[in-house]
C-alpha cells in the first residue's frame, strides 16, 4: 500500500464520515498567533482557559493591548497554560515586533507568498515552523499542512514520511493532499491522531482507516 493521492483522498473521505466535515473560517491572525503560543506544551483545555482570561481582560486581542500589559500581569493571566513566564515574554516580544513593523495590523505581515510570510513569522519570538503554518493556513487561507506532534505520528504510521524533519513531513503531506483540501485535511488527520492514532497506544482495532494503514493492517 504505497501512499498516493487516491489513497489519501480515500482516507480523508473516511475521516470526514467519521468526524463530520471540518468547516473552518479564517480566524483573526493575531489572536491565532497568541492562541498558538499559549497552546505550546499544554493541553487544549488549559490553553483555551488562558486565552479566555486574556479575552475577558482585553476584549479583542491586538499587539498594542498585549504590549501594554507588564510581563508579570500577562504571566498571571495565562498561568493556567504552564510555562507562563516564557510565554508571557514571547507574546510581549512578538507583539512589540509586530507593532514596530505593522502597527496593530498584523494582517499586513501576511501579504506575499507563503515562503516570504513564513520567513517573517518565524523571525518572531516564540514562532516556529508549525506555529507559522497554523497562521498561514487558518489566518491567511494559504494551502499548507501544519504538522504538529499528531501529524508526525500519523505520517510515520501511515508510511507517508518517517523523517522528524518538519519541512520534509509537511512537503510529503502536501504532495498527497490537493491544495483545496489541505486545511480540512490537517484538521481530520489531527483528529485521527487524537482519537485513534495516539503516540503511546494506537487504537488500531477501532480505527476507521485500518484497512488503508500499513501499520494497523499488520497489528492483528
Ligand atoms: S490503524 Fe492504527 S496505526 Fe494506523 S492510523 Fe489507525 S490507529 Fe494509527
Amino acid at each position: 500500500m504505497r501512499p498516493s493521492r487516491e489513497w489519501m483522498l480515500e482516507i480523508l473521505k473516511i475521516l470526514r464520515k467519521t468526524f463530520g466535515p471540518m468547516r473552518h473560517s479564517l480566524e483573526d491572525p493575531f489572536e491565532l498567533l497568541v492562541a498558538t503560543i499559549l497552546s505550546q506544551n499544554t493541553s487544549d483545555v488549559n490553553s483555551r482557559r488562558a486565552f479566555r482570561n486574556l479575552k475577558v481582560k482585553l476584549g479583542k486581542l491586538t499587539p498594542s493591548r498585549l504590549a501594554s500589559l507588564s510581563e508579570r500581569e500577562l504571566a498571571r493571566l495565562i498561568k493556567v497554560s504552564g510555562l507562563a513566564n516564557v510565554k508571557a515574554r514571547r507574546i510581549r516580544q512578538a507583539s512589540k515586533a509586530i507593532l514596530e513593523k505593522f502597527e496593530d495590523d498584523f494582517s499586513r505581515g501576511l501579504k506575499g507568498n507563503p515562503e516570504a510570510v513564513r520567513a517573517f513569522l518565524t523571525s518572531l519570538p516564540g514562532v516556529g515552523e508549525k506555529t507559522a503554518d497554523v497562521i498561514l493556513a487558518f489566518g491567511k487561507g494559504a494551502p499548507v499542512v501544519p504538522v504538529d506532534t499528531h501529524l508526525f505520528t500519523v505520517a510515520s504510521r501511515l508510511g507517508i514520511a518517517s523523517s522528524r524533519n518538519y519541512r520534509e513531513v509537511r512537503e510529503a503531506y502536501e504532495r498527497l493532499i490537493p491544495e483545496s483540501e489541505r486545511a480540512e485535511g490537517h484538521l481530520l488527520l489531527l483528529n485521527l491522531g487524537k482519537v485513534y492514532c495516539q503516540a503511546r497506544k494506537p487504537k488500531c482495532s477501532l480505527c476507521p482507516i485500518r484497512r488503508l494503514c500499513p501499520t494497523g493492517g499488520k497489528s492483528g
